[in-house]
């Protein structure tokens, strides 16, 4: 076990456990701090998982925080993930309830399809006011050209959305992070930090329900983010309910303006901005296609796909080559008939045969997509089938 101790410079927050440190560095948004410990705690697990090391945590955190922890420990010890390792906390302070903010919500916005499809779900159904870009997370740092390049872009999302954007830098990363399983745990620290003063933090989702049963690829699920909320700040999951198909048609009626700024790659991080031409990429252009939209919008550089899938080799390890055969089965639900439509076909007959035929039994369902039908609709939907999961 090992005594963590942190210690705050203005905005940037610095948590030393002993064997190593981070930070949280920013915003300042003016916000009361000091009261509750509790994002600390959501970034220790994460470091905890990774290095397989234990905490005493002597700093005031929310009655419901141990429980929290214990309800995410468990979900990891279920998954028996590996090259995650056990970790376990000491707490010695609850700090005295406070009532919760009354308005306002903070939502992670990297300024691609999902997080910019989840702001703007998130602005209308939730009232969320402030966005937060992390720096650190794809890029190493909030200096590197590529970030400096994002920033401005996310910038411009935030403004036509109408959100306040802020920015967070943490090096938590450089300790050795799996990033694909345990960054929800980071970008919850990252929202607790700074959304302090407000009344929730939301998530995007980046695959849908049926993607997160059927080829488990991150932790960013609906439901493990119970064990990241607090009564004082609930965190709340938006866009598992639309394929990304429905979110860039959503995105095209509601605020066509968007495409100029949004960007999916992280491949050369010297410039920012989309290659145009890596897995993401070219995946995102089939959506695109998909969604009856011309993929020189957010592609400049674009070449018809329906000539490179054909000479694009499978990825090597199977959950992506399955990964791929989600998207590419996905994709001929809303594919015309045409060239793409005839690549898409041939790469999955390419994916079965790869995977054996296992593939196709397990993704192709009978049921279509979830319609998004009008704009209207969607920001008023009462069901609960558009609605996002909330919690709080
Ligand atoms: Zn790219």
């Amino acid at each position: 076990m090992y005594d963590v101790g942190i210690t705050f410079e203005g905005p940037k927050c610095i948590v030393d456990f002993g064997r190593g440190k981070f930070v949280l560095d920013g915003p300042d948004r003016g916000q009361e701090r000091g009261q509750t410990y509790d994002f600390a705690v959501y970034a220790l697990i994460a470091v905890g998982l990774a290095k397989g090391i234990g905490f005493r945590f002597p700093y005031p955190i929310s009655t419901e925080v141990q429980t929290r922890v214990r309800e995410n420990l468990f979900v990891w010890d279920a998954w028996r993930k590996k090259h995650l390792r056990s970790t376990a906390f000491e707490f010695s302070q609850v700090a005295a309830p406070r009532p919760r903010a009354e308005s306002g919500g903070i939502i992670a916005l990297s300024g691609g399809i999902d997080s910019t499809y989840g702001a703007l779900i998130a602005k209308h159904q939730l009232g969320i006011t402030d966005a937060l870009l992390i720096a650190g997370a794809d890029y190493s740092d909030a200096g590197q050209a590529g970030f400096v390049d994002l920033r401005r872009r996310v910038q411009a999302i935030a403004d036509l959305i109408g959100l306040r954007l802020h920015v967070l830098e943490t090096d938590i990363r450089s300790l050795g992070i799996n990033w694909t399983y345990l960054h929800p745990m980071v970008l919850a620290a990252c929202l607790h930090y700074a959304g302090g003063g407000l009344k929730h933090g939301v998530f995007s989702s980046d695959s849908t329900f049926w993607i997160d049963l059927t080829s488990t690829s991150s932790a960013n699920y609906p439901g493990f983010i119970e064990t990241l909320s607090t009564d004082q700040f609930p965190l709340s999951h938006v866009g598992s309910n639309a394929t990304r198909v429905d979110k860039l048609k959503f995105l095209d009626e509601m605020l066509p303006q968007v495409f100029d700024h949004m960007s999916v790659c992280w491949k050369d991080t010297a410039t920012g901005g989309n290659c145009g031409t890596c897995e993401k990429c070219r995946r995102t252009q089939l959506c695109m296609v998909s969604a009856g939209l011309d993929p020189r919008r957010m592609f400049p550089n674009y070449q018809p796909l329906a000539e490179i899938f054909d000479a694009t080799p499978l990825p090597r390890k199977r959950d992506k080559i399955l990964t791929q055969g989600q998207y590419f089965t996905k994709s001929l639900r809303h594919l015309p008939i045409g060239p793409e439509r005839d690549a898409a076909i041939r790469m999955l007959t390419r994916i079965q045969d790869a995977t054996g035929g296992h593939f196709m039994q397990g993704a192709t369902p009978d049921f279509g997509p979830i319609p998004v039908g009008s704009v209207a609709r969607l920001l008023d939907d009462k069901s609960g089938i558009i609605s996002p999961v909330i919690r709080g």
